[in-house]
């Protein structure tokens, strides 16, 4: 289907034009028209797939029909787990609206900047706002914010927002807003937990599960490299020279890590850089947009960047340090191959990572070759687990039996 069938106005059509986007992607086919007919969503959509458009351009037309005189109100409200997706789904109203007759005001709203210019934007008067949760509720406490007149209210990758203690904070969120209103999700997975919440904010939703977009399929070329930990850096480096990679993320387990890792490839002349949540939301906004520009190669950075960054043209992925779950390989990976593009996810592993990448190929339909480079063979064995007897629960001595057993030695 063509953006013109979904029925967008010649507007908006526009500003998809100046995007490039040429033709909707299998998400926006089917949230679109949902959306513009006044229907609760609940799509399974992974990172990557178009999803933000896909509820950002119908917002932006049935808003713009129906804007009213005035000073704005709020219209609609976007929850976005971390700070840069909001920023970027923040972005795509902007940019969507930007030649409607009546452009959209749009305010984001999240930690690490000033809360005082938060609110004096929004004391100006807004439509749409984009926020965490957390900031969200601080703001909300302020009794300076005018939800009543809320239509749409779009929680996107709200299983993401699972992990954060998400339920008490959408509580109160759900006092403040009318209970007539259309309600959007937007997840990759739909664990127990998060079934419960869709039932507690949709009413009556239209299911959508896009198969095609499952980012381990087809566009992103994936590999898998035995090395041992300790030559994973100079392999890197050799990499980098001979594959001639252009934009590279590079995911290390910890924040310590990243910045450690990142000064030393610095030391060698490389254009890298390490993001990470500990960053002042100025540097992490800074270091994104010089990624962004290729003014850094590469990116070192811990599962923050995993989800809702939004680089095209990232060349390759790293797993440096292996994700923790099957879901976080996905999202990891999913930063390349961005929008039907092709990419490349390369994950280092050591003999004790075995075990842990098999149960991620298991869980994600995938089999790779295990690939070893010339001059950075994995050395060693695989440490045999060693079973001994299981310990029996309330059989073995307790702390205090231990210590009483030692003074008696002591006195003896
Ligand atoms: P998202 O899944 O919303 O994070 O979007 C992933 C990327 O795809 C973003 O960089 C969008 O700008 C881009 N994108 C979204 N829809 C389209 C489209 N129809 N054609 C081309 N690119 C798109």
């Amino acid at each position: 289907m063509s953006f013109t069938a979904l029925g967008l106005s010649p507007q908006i059509l526009r500003a998809l034009d100046e995007s490039g986007y040429k033709e909707p992607t299998p998400i926006q086919n089917e949230v679109v028209p949902l959306v513009l007919s006044h229907r609760d969503v609940m799509a399974r959509a992974q990172t990557g797939s178009g999803k933000s458009a896909s509820f950002v351009l119908p917002i932006l037309q049935l808003w713009s029909q129906n804007v009213g005189e005035g000073k704005s109100k709020i219209k609609a409200l976007v929850l976005t787990p971390t700070r840069e997706l909001t920023l970027q789904v923040a972005q795509t109203f902007e940019s969507m609206g930007a030649f409607l007759p009546q452009k959209p005001k749009v305010v984001s709203i999240i930690g690490g900047e000033s809360i005082g210019d938060q609110l004096f934007a929004i004391q100006k008067g807004c439509d749409v706002v984009v926020a965490t949760s957390g900031r969200l509720i601080d703001v909300l406490n302020k009794k300076q914010m005018n939800l009543a007149h809320l239509q749409f209210f779009v929680l996107d990758e709200a299983d993401k927002m699972l992990d954060l203690g998400f339920a008490e904070e959408l509580e109160l969120i759900l006092k403040e807003i009318p209970s007539k209103r259309q309600n959007l999700l937007f997840s990759a997975t739909y664990p127990p937990k998060m079934q419960m919440i869709a039932s507690r904010i949709t009413q009556n939703p239209i299911q959508v599960t896009i198969e095609a977009d499952v980012p381990t399929v087809g566009t992103i070329h994936q590999r898998v490299i035995q090395v041992n930990h300790a030559n994973r850096g100079p392999l890197l480096r050799h990499l980098l020279e001979y594959e001639k990679w252009e934009q590279v993320l590079v995911f290390m387990a910890n924040k310590r890590a990243t910045d450690n890792i990142a000064a030393k490839f610095k030391k060698y002349g490389f254009l890298a850089e390490s993001f990470h949540g500990d960053l002042v939301q100025e540097d992490r906004n800074y270091t994104l947009d010089a990624f962004k520009a290729k003014k850094i190669r590469i990116l070192f950075a811990t599962d923050i960047a995993a989800r809702g960054l939004d680089v095209d043209d990232i060349t390759c992925v790293i797993n440096f340090d292996l994700p923790r779950s099957p879901a976080d390989y996905i999202h990891r990976i999913g930063r390349t191959g961005r929008a039907g593009k092709s990419g490349l996810a390369v994950s280092f592993i050591d003999h004790e990572d075995f075990d842990h990448f098999k149960l991620i190929e298991k869980r994600s339909h995938i089999k790779l070759v295990r690939e070893q480079i010339e001059g950075f063979e994995l050395n060693g064995n695989t440490p045999v687990k060693v079973k001994g007897p299981e310990p029996v629960k309330g059989k073995g001595k307790s702390k205090k039996d231990k210590l009483r057993e030692q003074a008696a030695q002591a006195k003896s």
